[in-house]
């Protein structure tokens, strides 16, 4: 069996066009979001120009679910025009994963446990390593092999905490798959343990990386709507990053692709894992609101984020805590009776009426921001 108690890295992308990306070790932690729809018969131009949104917002690597030989053309295709990262996500059928390979796809997200034996997992590691692919290992809670299933359930029954107890299977689930892919002496490996509740996907997670430096990709599964997948996705990575476990992430939601990239950068960036970039401030609103903070949030939030600027935004409904509690910020925007004040550290730069309407408010505070 090899070290994997050594520092650990691995780098993905680098053919084609498709940027190269360090994973695990000292490199920055990722962010990952899942593409929501199908591949067949999409534009994929303007999935290329999504996907450069989303860079921008700072995704760094987006899988796609591969359920289909269409799909896996498709893939191909996408992956000779965009730059960004891109992972195969194969269930059941390895010739899947060997389509992807044709192309640029950087990483291979495979469930060893329902490819259909070892011959098949081999041959797509014989071309992942051609290719220089890397193939991330994906367990599920839901599909531990038999052995460890029972295992777990038995640890129940005697009065184990039953989380505990299938966290412990999850992970010796993603170390009997490690043991696989060493013998067949392939090292390139993400691995990932997935289950729906915070704590076990903590425990799991630990229990892993107690045992080996493999990256890890984190996320809970399944999280939900999008504040209970914040919640979760906050309460595990937060604990997880502060062990230093976890080399990319994914905010599941059901929600949109930006708001998971959002929500993952926000974490990062609270965990001291990333720095740098734009910081949006704003109130919750209340009854002296002057202005529609919601409103301006909700219009401006992605193209504020996707800025290449290390600046605070802050966006405040009143003058009761406008420009003053704005003091620190690079520039903001608040309500001030009938009028919107836009200011810079605190001091007012323009004003505009509010019977202007929020077009004259945002032209305004558009010509502002060009001069930071
Ligand atoms: S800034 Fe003004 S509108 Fe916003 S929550 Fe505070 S008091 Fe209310």
């Amino acid at each position: 069996m090899s070290d994997y108690k050594k520092p650990y890295m691995i780098t993905i992308g680098g053919s084609g066009k498709t940027r190269s990306l360090s994973i695990g070790g000292d490199a920055p932690v990722s962010i990952q979001t899942m593409w929501k729809s199908s591949l067949i018969g999409a534009d994929l131009q303007e999935i290329s120009r999504a996907l450069s949104g989303l860079e921008q917002l700072g995704c760094d690597i987006v899988r796609f679910a591969v359920p289909d030989m269409e799909s896996a053309d498709a893939l191909v295709r996408l992956s000779a025009i965009t730059p960004m990262p891109l992972v195969a996500d194969i269930h059941f059928d390895h010739r899947l994963a060997l389509r992807c390979l044709d192309g640029n796809v950087a990483k291979i997200r495979i469930n060893p446990g329902n490819i259909g034996g070892i011959d098949r997992v081999k041959a797509v590691v014989e071309k992942a390593s051609d290719r220089n692919a890397a193939i991330r290992i994906g367990v599920n809670s839901g599909s531990l092999p038999k052995d460890l299933a029972d295992k777990a359930e038995v640890a129940r029954a005697s009065g184990e905490d039953p989380v505990l107890a299938r966290a412990s299977a999850l992970a010796a689930a993603a170390a009997r798959e490690v043991f696989v892919f060493d013998t067949l002496n392939f090292r390139n490996v993400v691995v990932s343990m997935k289950a729906s509740s915070v704590l076990e996907t903590v425990r799991c997670n630990e229990e892993f990386a107690g045992r080996f430096d493999i990256p890890l990709h984190i996320g809970v599964t399944e999280a939900g709507p999008l504040v209970s997948g914040v919640v979760k996705s906050t309460l595990a990575f937060s604990r997880l990053l502060s062990e230093g476990i976890g080399s990319t992430i994914r905010v599941s939601l059901s929600d949109s692709l930006e708001n998971e990239v959002i929500a993952g950068r926000e974490i990062l960036a609270e965990c001291g894992k990333r720095s740098g970039g734009v910081r949006i401030v704003s109130c919750p609103r209340c009854g002296r609101n002057g202005f529609d903070v919601h409103d301006f949030v909700a219009r401006w939030q992605n193209e504020l984020l996707s800025l290449n600027k290390d600046i605070t935004v802050a966006v405040m409904g009143c003058v009761v805590n406008g420009p003053g509690e704005g003091k620190h910020a690079d520039i903001g925007i608040t309500g001030a009776g009938d009028s919107v004040l836009i200011f810079r550290h605190g001091e007012t730069v323009r004003t505009v009426s509010v019977a202007d309407g929020f077009e004259a408010a945002d032209r305004a505070f558009r010509e502002e921001l060009g001069k930071i």
